[in-house]
């Protein structure tokens, strides 16, 4: 008998074929709405093996239920979305998608921490809205992105891939992570930096770690007081890394200059948030690995994982 297999999205159906050739596969037919829970609930009790996105949170007490799963393959790089001590203590293996986002994720980066500094939706909103009567010295004046400092909290893959990118802008890159990673600041030429200094020396500061019991609110308060008021904070890695109660208050008595989010504390962000009504916030619909090519590659490897998982083989990017 083939293994049983639960998709939670509607995913390419060459991609579903290949699974198929392997597996009984059920799938949410949906594109564009999550699987309710009850769902997942339901389905978890029979299947062998989960493809599941960040959308869903495969809580303990959703693993509790499952007598024969095996692989749990995520779709993404970040796993924050999984318990994954409770997936441990079942002898369930979870399965991510590193590597194939990084440089997609990285260009993201880059393309939001320019448009934030050179205020890029306020200034076509401003056209668009029939604002625009002349030019004058001062209008619509951000900061400069050659010759900055930018600093990277989370020297990992992303991390990497952004500080190249900033090099060919003649950006002075320093850089602050758990471990220090030497051969890095060897081929780079960026410095290693204590997080104190981080904060005080950064006029762009990248969030680029994962999102962990260590790194919840990382960037709060106090952090955000040490900032520059002329610096720019940009979070690509995960919402809950920064308080965004603390950002908003910030944002708004100007201790930083503004703020580029591609992810969120609460995702969907609801449309009445604080943050999203602050002209020096540029806020993106998690788009951060979103290509044609990058979310294919995504799927692909997020079903060879799942398949050979569950077909007695390592699967090639495991967590646990
Ligand atoms: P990675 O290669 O694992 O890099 C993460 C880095 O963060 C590692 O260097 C790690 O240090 C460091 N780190 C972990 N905890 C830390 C802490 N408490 N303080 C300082 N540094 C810490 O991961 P990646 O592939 O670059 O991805 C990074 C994150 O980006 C993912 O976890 C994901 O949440 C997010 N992401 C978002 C999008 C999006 O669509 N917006 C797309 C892709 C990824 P060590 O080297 O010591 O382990």
């Amino acid at each position: 008998m083939k293994p049983k297999v639960y998709i939670t999205r509607k995913i390419p159906s060459s991609i579903v074929e290949k699974i198929e050739n392997t597996c009984d596969v059920e799938m949410w037919q949906e594109e564009n709405i999550p699987v309710p829970k009850e769902v997942i609930e339901n389905k978890i009790q029979e299947i062998d093996g989960l493809f599941c996105l960040l959308t869903e949170s495969i809580d303990e007490n959703l693993l509790e239920r499952a007598n024969n799963l095996k692989v749990i393959s995520n779709m993404a790089v970040g796993y924050n979305n999984i318990d994954i001590e409770a997936a441990k203590r079942k002898g369930i293996t979870v399965t991510n998608t590193p590597g194939i986002l990084t440089d997609t994720t990285a260009d993201l980066t880059f393309a939001l921490l320019m448009a934030t500094a050179r205020r890029l939706v306020e200034s076509s909103d401003y056209l668009q809205k029939g604002e625009w009567d002349t030019w004058s010295p001062m209008q619509l004046t951000g900061q400069d992105i050659h010759g900055a400092t930018l600093g990277i909290i989370g020297m990992g893959r992303i991390g990497e891939a952004v500080a190249k990118r900033a090099l060919g802008f003649d950006m002075k890159v320093i850089y602050h992570n758990r471990s220090r990673k030497s051969d890095i600041e060897e081929n780079l030429h960026i410095t290693f930096v204590e997080m104190d200094e981080l904060l005080k020396s950064s006029d762009f500061l990248c969030i680029l770690t994962p999102y962990t019991k260590e790194t919840h609110h990382l960037i709060s308060k106090d952090e955000l007081s040490i900032m520059k008021n002329t610096a720019v904070l940009i979070n690509t890695a995960r919402g809950g890394i920064v308080d965004e109660q603390a950002l908003y208050q910030a944002l708004v008595n100007k201790d930083i200059w503004a703020a580029g989010l591609d992810v969120f504390e609460e995702e969907p962000i609801p449309v009445t948030h604080p943050l999203l009504s602050l002209q020096n916030v540029v806020s993106l619909p998690h788009i951060g690995s979103a290509s044609v090519k990058t979310r294919l590659k995504m799927c692909e490897v997020a079903a060879e994982n799942l398949t050979r998982g569950l077909n007695n083989e390592k699967p090639k990017h495991v967590v646990i």
